[in-house]
């Protein structure tokens, strides 16, 4: 890829955004078909791969040109070259926009990229593969290589060769790689680079002030869509106390209103979850629950099939389990607090630092939370899912991840290696005649 001239590699990104624009709705059908997401948030995932081909198509034009420092009889060039070969693990719950940008983003830099796509989302991968190859992808430098992650994906991590590794998934698995990713291998000549966008446990915060109206339909929107598995999922609702009674009855109603059943009904709101394996951590996170805090609802779920229904905790202690690890479900922990500043200080009590909100009308608390809300990316009177690319750069810090933001400016940074060049311009006695020897 690296003697692709960048031109030439924007025009494989935009021909495949064209491409995944003609073949939106197989792709979307593709989505409901593999991992249960609801069509509405499938159509969307389209939209926001392609975002991600056309916004690295620009950017690596942009980054090309360099930056001149020159001064009088000296040239200094500031440029950069592709890092080598690139190995892309990719999680299952974006198995689309996930992949496409991590992917992209490696070839568009110049880098040979292998992309090993989580099991179960496996077959949409295969169809992004079919469409770089359609959009003239160069042979050789982009390989599909499906399979299990403790294999497949823990040998190119490993591997002498590699050269980046750019991973989306969960905390265990994401530490495993950098730690894996950092020994030496025999015959390796580099340092790896790892980025790894990992998960959350991320909080809502409704004070005083918030027009419950808006702050309700947020909650439910980003607790229960694609049935909480989304890392930005909102997981806690921080509740100041005078208004902790009225906001968790209008909650637990909206949330009975939401329907419950097969991806592929337009009507479905909370489709199925991902696997049997993920059902029954759920499952027994609900039970975990039941022993640390108040049952305000549990929604019947449809059988026979992987459902979880939407389950909401009320009166959960803010060191609860469940107000402090990831549980990827549709389980919601609503926690009362006192006053503001407690509030900031339970959002900020976890390993996490995803996403965040608030719903407030309140300034001082507005700024409050600018400044001490730790979190990656937060949204201030609206719901917390669904960025858009280069409109929200998407990632968290803390144990959330390690790297810049995916669709931001600083993104394709990560997958390039500066260099320098420097030429004494003012030449001493006569100019040798090129192909003169
Ligand atoms: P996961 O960590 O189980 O798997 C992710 C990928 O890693 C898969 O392709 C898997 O096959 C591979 N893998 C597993 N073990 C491996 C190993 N030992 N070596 C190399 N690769 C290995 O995660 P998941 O269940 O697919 O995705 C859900 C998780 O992803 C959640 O924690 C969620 O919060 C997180 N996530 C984060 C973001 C973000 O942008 N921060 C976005 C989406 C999902």
């Amino acid at each position: 890829m690296e003697n692709t001239p960048v031109t030439e590699r924007a025009a494989i990104l935009r021909r495949a955004a064209q491409l995944m624009t003609d073949r939106r709705a197989e792709l979307s059908a593709w989505m409901v078909l593999e991992v249960g997401k609801p069509v509405r948030e499938a159509d969307g995932e389209v939209s926001e791969a392609i975002d991600f081909c056309n916004y690295y198509a620009g950017e690596m034009e942009r980054l090309e040109a360099g930056i001149a420092y020159d001064i009088a009889g000296e040239t200094n060039r500031y440029i950069y070259q592709p890092r080598g070969i690139a190995v892309v693990i990719a999680p299952w719950n974006f198995p689309l926009a996930i992949a496409v940008g991590m992917t992209v983003a490696a070839l568009v830099a110049g880098n040979c990229t292998l992309l090993k796509p989580a099991e179960t989302s496996s077959v949409i991968a295969a169809k992004f593969t079919e469409i770089l190859i359609e959009a003239g992808i160069p042979k050789g430098v982009f390989q599909y290589v499906p399979g299990i992650g403790g294999d497949v994906g823990a040998y190119l991590v490993k591997h002498k060769d590699t050269h980046l590794i750019a991973f989306t998934g969960s905390q265990a698995v994401g530490c495993r790689i950098y730690a894996e990713a950092a020994v030496l291998q025999p015959g390796q000549k580099h340092l790896k680079r790892v980025i790894a966008e990992m998960g959350g446990k991320n909080a809502i915060i409704i004070d005083e002030s918030a027009d419950l109206d808006q702050a309700v339909q947020g909650v439910v929107q980003s607790a229960f869509g694609y049935s909480g598995q989304k890392c930005s999922a909102c997981s806690r609702a921080i509740v100041l106390d005078s208004i902790y009674a009225t906001f968790l009855e209008r909650l637990v109603e909206a949330t009975q209103s939401l329907n419950v059943g097969a991806a592929e009904l337009p009507s479905t709101k909370v489709g199925p979850v991902i696997d049997a394996t993920a059902q029954a951590k759920m499952q027994e996170y609900i039970a975990i629950g039941k022993t640390e805090a108040q049952v305000a609802l549990e929604m019947p779920s449809p059988s026979p099939g992987y459902f979880v229904a939407p389950v909401i905790f009320s009166e959960v202690s803010p060191q609860a389990r469940i107000a402090q690890e990831e549980i990827f479900g549709p389980v919601l922990a609503v926690i009362r607090v006192q006053n503001f500043t407690e509030a900031l200080e339970v959002a900020n009590s976890t390993d996490f630092a995803l996403t965040g909100g608030l719903y407030s009308r309140t300034p001082s608390h507005i700024e409050q939370a600018t400044a001490n809300f730790e979190v990656g990316n937060l949204y201030i009177n609206r719901n917390i899912t669904g960025a858009i690319v280069s409109r929200q750069p998407f990632g968290g810090f803390k144990l959330s991840g390690v790297g810049s933001k995916a669709g931001s400016p600083d993104y394709l940074l990560q997958f390039l290696e500066p260099r320098v060049i420097t030429e004494n311009i003012q030449r001493q006695g006569f100019a040798p005649i090129e192909g003169a020897e």
